[in-house]
């Protein structure tokens, strides 16, 4: 919503440094490319400064004093010139705009792995809609910035110093002249390219904001239907949408700004060289050939600047999309994954929380809990909501870290063992199954990459899922859509159940696998979990009086402390927060 806002751009680099690690970055890995791509753009470059070389000999040997010759000579120059101009700039295009592709590509592909790499504390706190332009916008931007940088300064460059070359040549003094207006000129661009940065910086972050509030919409369908909100998340849009409209006149203001100022510089400019150039012929010291070309070369030399004088402001603005993607890029990796350090090996599956703490940022969830889960039974955490259930699970696998205190699996410390022996081992299944856009098979097939379809199918089975399957219409291969959406809730929960078979973890995680489903497909998810359950270590949150009355163990939370433990009928006749929440929360079976 609109309360949030934008956020703030972390790598605050200046531009000369930026732009240094942009090009040294790419340019070890792609020097060869650069070199070809230079020599062709200083090619082309030298051919401007011919066209401009050959004025003089069209004005003097062809227009003023003919010569039969000569005018063949300078035809087919012309030619020569021009032709060799269209074919090395369209060579170094080519050449420079493959390289450009390829360091997209990469930048791609390091900011996805980037991604995945973080803890899932980075990952909940991210807007969908920012990392979205990060990967989309701020990727393209990279590519435009080394392509304008290298194309437009580098082609430019070379033309301008090729064609002030022909004006010195052609006359030295009206070449300073003509050149005075170059200072304040500078002095344009360097202002406006100040400005451009603060707001190019503000836009990438609204729009970003844009794309979240978008996102929204799709994921919150049913949320804002039933309670009514278009008009307040519409009144939000139309000021986000405002805040962009009014960024983007700003930048059109001050991109076209430096454009025509450059053209009144220049008209000055011209009238020094006509006043000059004027009394030199007057004079006899200047031939009309020479001033000519001197007029052509800076005519030609003016495009060049013109665009130079632009592309300062379109540059800072590709930066700001250079820095979003190097923000990522330069984020560590999370610190918690552990690649070195001993394989967990369970026996039983004994899980013992000794003193452990845990916060979120500022705010503090467990405080000094201690509990044990015996091995090979299902133990129950129950407890009021926000009293710290889920933050167990996510300890046990280690998503999130204890600040203090020791969780040991069979004696063995959780933050000790390597992730992946610790993953292998813990299974987890959430409220709402998560799909990825692929076919069921594949799936169901993530819990264990080499299972055979078999085995596929016999996990299916067990997750009372194979009779579904097979009324879709490809069966098993069957694409279950964006995040699973084409399968109810109840199906969804049933392959990731499958998963979860296949995986074949000693340990299970169960966090209120049935909350988010209705009566009937409840029965069906219920069944398919006892199966699971069977043999393993099993932890589950729960609020239905049956599953919590079958554990072995109860423990009851809340506020991040253990309250009580036992068993059902121990805890009833306690008489303490396990009756209270018995008679007043727990669903019973219907
Ligand atoms: P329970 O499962 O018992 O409902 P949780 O473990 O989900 O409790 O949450 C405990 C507390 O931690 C709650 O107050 C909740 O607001 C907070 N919390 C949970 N997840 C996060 C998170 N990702 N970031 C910040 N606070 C969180």
């Amino acid at each position: 919503m609109s309360h949030r806002k934008e956020r703030p751009m972390e790598n605050d680099v200046p531009t000369w440094a930026l732009t240094r690690r942009l090009l040294g970055e790419n340019a070890r890995q792609h020097w060869v490319g650069y070199t070809v791509g230079f020599v062709l753009l200083a090619v082309s470059s030298a051919m401007t400064a011919l066209v401009a070389y050959v004025m003089e000999d069209v004005i003097n040997n062809v227009f003023i004093d003919p010569q039969p010759a000569m005018v063949w000579t300078v035809a087919i120059s012309v030619i020569v010139i021009f032709v060799l101009r269209g074919v090395t700039t369209y060579a170094a295009a080519i050449v420079l705009a493959r390289i450009g592709n390829r360091i997209v590509a990469d930048m791609q592909l390091r900011m996805f792995e980037r991604t995945q790499a973080q803890s899932l504390s980075w990952v909940d706190a991210q807007d969908i809609g920012d990392l979205v332009v990060r990967f989309q916008t701020g990727v393209t931007a990279v590519r435009q910035a080394i392509q304008v940088l290298v194309q437009s300064v580098g082609r430019d460059l070379l033309t301008m110093a090729g064609l002030v070359g022909i004006m010195f040549y052609q006359d030295p003094i009206m070449a300073f002249i003509a050149l005075f207006v170059a200072p304040p000129a500078i002095f344009v661009i360097v202002t406006v390219m100040r400005r451009m940065t603060t707001v190019a910086r503000t836009e990438f972050a609204s729009v970003g904001r844009l794309i979240g509030m978008v996102k929204e919409v799709v994921l919150g369908a049913r949320v804002i239907k039933s309670f009514r909100i278009e008009q307040r998340l519409a009144h939000d849009m139309g000021q986000v949408v405002e805040r962009v409209r009014k960024l983007n006149n700003k930048i059109a203001r001050l991109s076209n700004a430096t454009s025509p100022i450059m053209d009144m510089l220049g008209g000055f400019a011209f009238a020094a060289i006509i006043l000059y150039g004027g009394t030199q012929i007057a004079a006899g010291e200047l031939d009309a050939g020479s001033l000519f070309s001197f007029i052509t070369a800076f005519m030609l030399v003016y495009e060049p600047a013109k665009r130079l004088g632009k592309f300062n402001v379109d540059y800072q603005k590709h930066l700001v999309g250079v820095r979003m993607v190097y923000d990522i890029l330069d984020t560590a990796p999370d610190s918690s994954e552990r690649m070195d350090g001993a394989d967990l090996k369970v026996r039983e599956g004994e899980i013992v929380i000794e003193n452990a703490r845990f916060s979120y940022g500022e705010q503090a969830v467990l405080h000094d809990l201690s509990l044990t889960i015996p091995a090979r039974k299902v133990t129950a955490l129950v407890g009021p909501s926000g009293g710290g259930k889920s933050t167990v699970l996510s300890l046990i696998s280690r998503l999130h870290q204890a600040q203090s205190g020791r969780i040991a699996i069979d004696g063995q410390d959780v933050s000790a063992v390597t992730t992946d022996s610790l993953r292998r081992n813990v299974a987890l299944v959430g409220q709402d199954a998560f799909l990825f856009d692929t076919t069921i098979a594949d799936n169901i097939r993530m819990g264990r990459p080499d299972a055979t379809d078999a085995e596929v199918e016999d996990a299916a089975r067990a997750a009372n899922a194979h009779d579904f399957i097979m009324r879709q219409n490809l069966g098993y291969e069957t694409p279950v859509g964006e995040g699973g959406g084409r399968l109810s809730g109840g199906q969804r929960q049933r392959i990731s159940i499958a998963r979860a078979m296949l995986k074949n973890a000693p340990i299970l995680l169960l966090d209120e696998p049935t909350a988010a489903l209705d009566t009937m497909s409840e029965r069906k998810v219920l069944e398919a979990i006892e199966r699971l359950m069977h043999g393993r270590t099993v932890v589950v949150i729960a609020h239905r009086l049956s599953t919590i009355r079958d554990a072995d163990v109860i423990h009851v939370l809340n506020e991040g402390a253990l309250v009580e433990s036992g068993d059902h009928e121990a805890l009833m006749a306690s008489g303490g927060l396990y009756r209270h929440l018995h008679d007043t929360q727990f669903r019973s079976d219907a």
